[in-house]
């Protein structure tokens, strides 16, 4: 048996590409968009439109040995600004959402455009609500079919949703909208729908400010009698009452697929941040002089220099974790479990890097001369959003133990 982590050519390739990129375009414009909240980055969006997609081989739809290229992407990306990658013209956590729950034409439909020369466009994926997080089941917004018309009529709040200023307001984006086709169905009445940008109906009421990933949209949208096509309910319309109690929500399962996508990816931003704060740090004490022995007896290591092993094998860890959830995801593997690992692993890694990389450099950490107090920021989100640290580790457990989620909440 042979096991190889040599990247394919391609993805050699990548790495190149966007660790310059992410050196020469993102870095000097990190501190603008931080503190320039919800403006948006036009000479970032220019770039990547014009030059940057460029260099990317893969994208969701087409990835058949691009998933792992898809997640180094992102960690070099994210190496460069995490909150600019989520500010990128992609389908971005709209597209894993059509990839995951639509049909092959649905996909070729919704994403074909983002394949075109033309203007940015962006996608957004709105599941959150006020009473309805983890537990994404408990969603209020609802999808009625007009069967005069032969559409689909949605009504509802959604928060925090990530690109979704620009996906709901600039021609060509769209947005995929979690909402119940039938509420006594319980899961099994939850479908996704693709509404594009400018929908009469679907209102753009603000956006939140921040602590971290500052330079990407967070919106809330209002769906008031917002009508949209039939053929823009993802994947299967059947609801599943019956096999909804005896088989586990079907319905509610393909929607649900979405993460073991989107899981990977948050995963390797978050490799992205911890490994940009490491570097600093490494560069840092590297200039004054300072080693890190890396071969010496553990009685022997200084504190620091256990610290930074410790940082760095979490990394690596998270990092391997990750690289796995995404080439089971590419190989069709079933990776639910390894994408919740990976999310868990990660987002917990960078949180513990991105501190201690404050605490290590002094009060210069603290500054915002450099953006080690901003990664510290920007570090946080990724054990947030796609499923908490808490969920994620659930999911694991129900997985290993082979609990359904109603033995294990
Ligand atoms: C910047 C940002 C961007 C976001 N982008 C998007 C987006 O693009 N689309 C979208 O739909 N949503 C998005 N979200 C929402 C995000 O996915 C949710 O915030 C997240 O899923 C948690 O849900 P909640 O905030 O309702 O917290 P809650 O579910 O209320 O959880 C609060 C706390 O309780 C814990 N908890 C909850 N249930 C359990 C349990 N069973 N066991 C143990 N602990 C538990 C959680 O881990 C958390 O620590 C975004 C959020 C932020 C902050």
């Amino acid at each position: 048996m042979t096991i190889s982590f040599d990247l394919t050519k391609n993805s050699q390739i990548s790495v190149e590409h966007y660790n310059k990129m992410a050196r020469e375009v993102m870095r000097p414009i990190s501190r603008k968009y931080d503190e320039e909240e919800h403006a948006l980055p036009v000479e970032w969006v220019d770039h990547w439109w014009n030059e940057g997609r460029k260099g990317a081989p893969v994208d969701i739809a087409e990835a058949t040995d691009g998933f792992v290229t898809i997640c180094i992407q992102a960690e070099e990306i994210c190496w460069g600004d995490c909150g600019l990658y989520l500010r990128m013209p992609t389908p971005a956590l709209g597209g894993s959402a059509v990839g995951a729950a639509g049909t092959p034409e649905q996909q070729q439909r919704f994403l074909g455009p983002f394949r075109e020369d033309g203007h940015p466009i962006w996608g957004a994926m709105a599941i959150t609500e006020s009473s309805a997080g983890s537990d994404a089941s408990a969603i209020e917004t609802t999808a009625d079919f007009d069967a005069e018309t032969e559409e689909w009529i949605l009504n509802g709040t959604k928060i925090f949703c990530t690109a979704g200023a620009q996906a709901s307001t600039i021609d060509g984006g769209l947005t995929v909208v979690w909402a119940t086709v039938d509420k006594s169905a319980g899961r099994g009445g939850i479908k996704s729908f693709v509404v594009p940008a400018n929908t009469p109906g679907m209102e753009l009421i603000g956006c939140e400010k921040k602590m971290g990933i500052r330079a990407s949209d967070t919106a809330t949208l209002r769906f008031e009698n917002c009508r949209i096509p039939k053929d823009h309910l993802l994947g299967n319309p059947d609801v599943q009452k019956k096999s909804a109690k005896k088989t586990g929500d079907k319905g509610f399962k393909g929607a649900m697929a979405t993460f073991d996508a989107s899981r990977p990816i948050v995963a390797a931003m978050a490799v992205g941040v911890g490994r940009a704060s490491l570097d600093f740090l490494k560069e840092e004490f590297e200039r004054q002089g300072v080693p890190i022995r890396y071969d010496a007896p553990p009685r022997e290591l200084t504190a620091f220099e256990r610290d930074v092993i410790e940082m760095e094998a979490d990394l690596q860890a998270a990092r391997l974790l990750t690289w796995k959830a995404a080439w089971m995801m590419n190989t069709g593997k079933p990776n639910n479990l390894e994408a919740s690992m990976a999310k868990a692993k990660a987002g917990l890694a960078v949180t513990k890097i991105c501190q201690k990389a404050v605490e290590l450099l002094g009060p210069v950490g603290y500054s915002r001369k450099i953006l080690v107090e901003k990664w510290f920021r920007d570090a946080k989100i990724n054990d947030i959003f796609e499923g908490t640290q808490q969920i994620n580790q659930l999911i694991v457990a129900r997985r290993i133990l082979d609990y359904p989620s109603a033995m294990l909440r």
